[in-house]
């Protein structure tokens, strides 16, 4: 894996995005802060100079595409699995946020293109490492951080993270999600809890957790019997 750092950018995800078309194999691009950090439908990931930890890793895959759907849902495990082994408890949060206590701690972003070689994913993360209260205040709601994880040495932060990512990819373009479902749902942050679904900020549908199916979809315990979502743009609240 090719790796490059910046100081600032705008987002690593959009850099990568702009250059998929040029890469011949997979290139880390880490930043030490980004003025247009950006979440899922437009929402945005905000940041300060040396508060997260935040990368963004193209990577090329051989497909088919539906199986892409997964891919968020086997970010995650990768990511919680190291961030756990590394002495800070997460949970993921369906699609793939990762919650410390129940609050936001790190926030992940794949996007796809389809360049005719390949169907390239850049995964984009950021892991809040302190939260300083100019920065919580900008965010306003509640967030996680970890400090433990703060103290590590950067480079060994980002290679732990990055050699298991890399693991999980790779198995992934082999097998799609399903290898993957038992892991995810061992660190699901919510599992048999009562939640909503958000589309744009409506409620869309309410019912008990029951963790992921073998493609990743959200399987939903509601009063008319069992639904599969897929992750599209829904966001889940607990009620
Ligand atoms: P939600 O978190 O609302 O369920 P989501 O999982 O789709 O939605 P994203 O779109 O991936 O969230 O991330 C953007 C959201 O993350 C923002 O709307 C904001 O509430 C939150 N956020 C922004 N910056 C940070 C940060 N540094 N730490 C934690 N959360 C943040």
């Amino acid at each position: 894996v090719a790796i490059e750092t910046v100081a600032e950018t705008g987002s690593t995800n959009a850099d990568l995005m702009a250059r998929l078309g040029g890469l011949r194999g997979p290139l880390l691009r880490i930043a030490d802060n980004q003025t247009a950090g950006r979440g899922r439908a437009g929402r945005s990931w905000l940041s300060q100079p040396g508060a997260a930890l935040m990368f963004s890793l193209a990577w090329p895959f051989k497909g088919p595409l539906h199986k892409m759907t997964g891919l968020p849902m086997a970010v995650g495990v990768a990511l919680a699995e190291t961030i756990v082994s590394l002495g800070v408890p997460v949970q993921i949060k369906w699609p793939n946020d990762l919650l410390r206590d129940g609050a936001k701690l790190a926030g992940i972003l794949v996007e796809t293109q389809n360049t005719g070689n390949a169907i390239w994913a850049v995964i984009g993360c950021g892991i809040n490492l302190v939260m300083p209260d100019e920065l919580e205040a900008r965010i306003g709601r509640d967030v996680a951080s970890a400090p433990w994880l703060a103290q590590m040495d950067r480079n060994q932060l980002m290679a732990a993270l990055l050699s298991r990512l890399a693991a999980v990819l790779a198995e992934f373009d082999d097998t799609g999600f399903a290898p993957f479902a038992e892991r995810w749902n061992a660190l699901h942050a919510w599992h048999g809890k009562e939640v909503v679904l958000l589309d744009q900020g409506a409620v869309v549908r309410q019912g008990r957790a029951a963790g992921v199916d073998d493609i990743g979809r959200l399987l939903l315990d509601t009063s008319a019997g069992r639904v599969e979502i897929l992750s599209g743009d829904v966001s889940l609240r607990l009620i």
